[in-house]
């Protein structure tokens, strides 16, 4: 390590993990320890406002618990972190990135990330089953959970039911006059009626249809029977 570009470095006032960030080729289990070891070898205190991360990196546990207290209402077995960090921040790490750095945002992914795994849940890069999305700039959590696809076959026993929803041509969805304040030229479509279940059973926000073919509004589908796919 070249202890003068410690030095440097350290001068800016920076907590041991901002510290450590810097050298991540030295050794140590993680950045926090690292800090720790150069700060000793430079004989030096921590400093107790970080002129980087301003406090970030000593909330790593409030923000790992803030986002476990959210995933309480999901259902899910594997996860990926992600973090907004301020522009002044990312700005300021710019001003003091050696060639051993690490970003802040790379960080704090992964030390939340071990935190959560700790509750049981598995960290997954490829197709996890929530993206967690970390503010660090307001301490807010935003949880996006993997789509559910459901694929099926149904049968139109009756006329008069548009496949999928049919916004009103008025009002394209708002509400008015004309539709009754529906938002919609019809009642119901195959598309509601098919998705209130699975929505009500998975709690989802939203869905969407995607019919094998098209059907109009006044015909039956009978027989064999009609293909779709379904995402909520
Ligand atoms: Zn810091
Ligand atoms: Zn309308």
């Amino acid at each position: 390590m070249d202890i003068e570009l410690a030095k440097k470095i350290a001068s800016f006032g920076l907590c041991d993990s901002c510290l450590g960030r810097q050298f991540i080729n030295i050794e140590g289990s993680n950045n926090k320890e690292r800090g720790k070891n150069i700060r000793k070898l430079l004989s030096i205190e921590e400093s107790r406002h970080c002129w980087l991360c301003d406090g970030i990196m000593n909330d790593i546990e409030k923000l790992a618990d803030i986002a476990i207290n959210a995933l309480k209402e999901y259902e899910f077995d594997t996860f990926l972190v992600g973090c907004n960090v301020d522009e002044e921040i990312l700005d300021k790490e710019k001003r003091i990135a050696t060639e051993q750095s690490e970003s802040i945002k790379r960080e704090i992914d992964r030390e939340i990330g071990k935190i959560i795994e700790k509750t049981g849940k598995e960290a997954n890069f490829e197709m996890p089953d929530v993206v967690i999305t970390i503010d660090t700039t307001c301490y807010n959590v935003e949880i996006k959970p993997r789509a559910i696809y459901i694929y099926g076959r149904y049968r139109k026993l009756k006329r008069g039911i548009p496949q999928t929803k049919w916004p009103c041509r008025h009002c394209h969805g708002l509400g008015c006059i004309y539709c009754n304040f529906t938002g919609k030229m019809y009642e119901e479509s195959v598309e509601e009626l098919i998705a209130e279940i699975p929505m009500k059973i998975t709690l989802a926000k939203d869905e969407s249809f995607h019919g094998a073919g098209r059907e109009d509004i006044d015909v039956r589908m009978l027989g064999k029977w009609s293909s779709i796919h379904f995402g909520a």
